[in-house]
């Protein structure tokens, strides 16, 4: 990807989009994963300022009016947003950004980076999906019972994929990384992210 470019990665919840980025930032230091504020409850295994920042919806609210959020969004009944200055930071640095955020909120951040890149996480079929749920969440409740919620939501999003520009079936999750690090990789090669390099070139 071109320096201080933005790579947004959308799909419905429990499709595999925290695995598969994770997996894919691990292996390059010049990608800033994003991450997330958010009013939802931690889930077990979750590490706070790492997985998200959870905050109360009294301080989202003023975070809101504060302008803090590149984007944000309510997503079955919590509030979901990114932190603007650290994606400012990691631009400085001249690295590229990688936001696992979900349609909404998707559309408000191309809108403000129209060169971001987006692309889209599907499962193999709906009815995998709801297995990946029902065994991530087992044994939490509250997840459990939000589950048809996700669902329902998971087919409303996936209206939208048309407007994005890249999908990825998560079947096999080797193959998906692989895949997504080609999108990653073929961004890096587009004409308009190598204008400095091409003069160099042509200079030297
Ligand atoms: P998301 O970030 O999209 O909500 P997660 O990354 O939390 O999804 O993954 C949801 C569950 O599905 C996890 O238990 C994860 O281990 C599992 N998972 C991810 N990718 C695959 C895959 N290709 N095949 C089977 N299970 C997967
Ligand atoms: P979960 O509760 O499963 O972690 O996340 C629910 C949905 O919210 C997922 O689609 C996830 O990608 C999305 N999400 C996570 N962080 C953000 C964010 O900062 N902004 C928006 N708009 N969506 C987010």
């Amino acid at each position: 990807m071109a320096k201080g470019s933005v790579i947004i990665v959308s799909g419905p919840s429990g499709v595999g989009k925290g695995t598969i980025v994770k997996a894919v930032v691990e292996k390059r230091s010049d990608m800033f994963l994003s991450v997330s504020c958010t009013t939802r409850a931690p889930r077990e295994g979750e590490i706070p300022g790492k997985s998200y920042h959870y905050i109360s919806e009294e301080e989202f609210k003023k975070k809101i009016e504060e302008n803090y959020f590149l984007e944000w969004e309510c997503y079955v009944g919590n509030y979901y947003g990114t932190p603007l200055s650290p994606v400012l930071s990691a631009m400085e640095e001249g690295k590229s950004t990688i936001l696992e955020i979900e349609v909404g909120g998707a559309f408000q951040a191309k809108r403000r980076y129209p060169d971001a890149v987006l692309v889209f996480v599907v499962p193999p079929s709906f009815r995998e999906l709801k297995q990946r749920l029902e065994t991530r969440d087992a044994g939490n409740e509250v997840a459990i019972a939000a589950i048809e919620k996700r669902m329902a939501r998971a087919l409303e999003e996936y209206e939208k994929i048309k407007d994005y520009d890249y999908i990825i079936v998560n079947d096999n999750l080797e193959e998906a990384i692989e895949n997504l690090e080609t999108i990653i990789n073929a961004g890096s090669l587009l004409v308009k992210n190598n204008k400095e390099e091409i003069e160099k070139i042509k200079n030297n």
